[in-house]
């Protein structure tokens, strides 16, 4: 999409620090980390949210949860445990609006969330 950050990120139009990418996906380091590890997973194509995902998905979504994640908590060195979060809307807190899962990790996470 033309106005996007992260369709531009996907693109290579913006420069990121990429830590994973294939044909479906890019994993890039988040700009403002809130944790010692913090790393965005985003589909390549534009999605908004996880609201927006369909039947057509199942495969990226699938990718994503059963090899990208699980790859990069190793790669990362995430042994001790990590936090996988999708802020969707307004009430999500969502500021980009294109679908990214925050890969968190390197501490202690507290519950709930604010
Ligand atoms: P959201 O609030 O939508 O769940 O998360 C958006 C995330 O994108 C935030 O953690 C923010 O720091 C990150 N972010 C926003 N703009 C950029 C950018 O240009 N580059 C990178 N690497 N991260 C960004
Ligand atoms: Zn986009």
């Amino acid at each position: 999409m033309a106005d996007c950050i992260f369709c531009k990120i996907a693109s290579g139009e913006i420069p990121s620090t990429m830590v994973y990418e294939d044909d479906m996906v890019a994993a890039f380091k988040d700009l403002e980390p809130q944790a010692p590890t913090h790393v965005l997973i985003i589909p390549k194509k534009h999605v908004v949210s996880a609201a927006e995902l369909g039947d057509g998905d199942r495969e990226l979504a699938a990718h994503i949860f059963c090899d990208v994640v699980p790859k990069l908590a190793k790669e990362l060195k995430l042994s001790n445990g990590f936090r996988v979060v999708t802020n969707a809307g307004e009430d999500g807190g969502q500021t980009v609006m294109h679908l990214h899962f925050h890969l968190l990790g390197g501490r202690s996470m507290q519950w709930p969330p604010g």
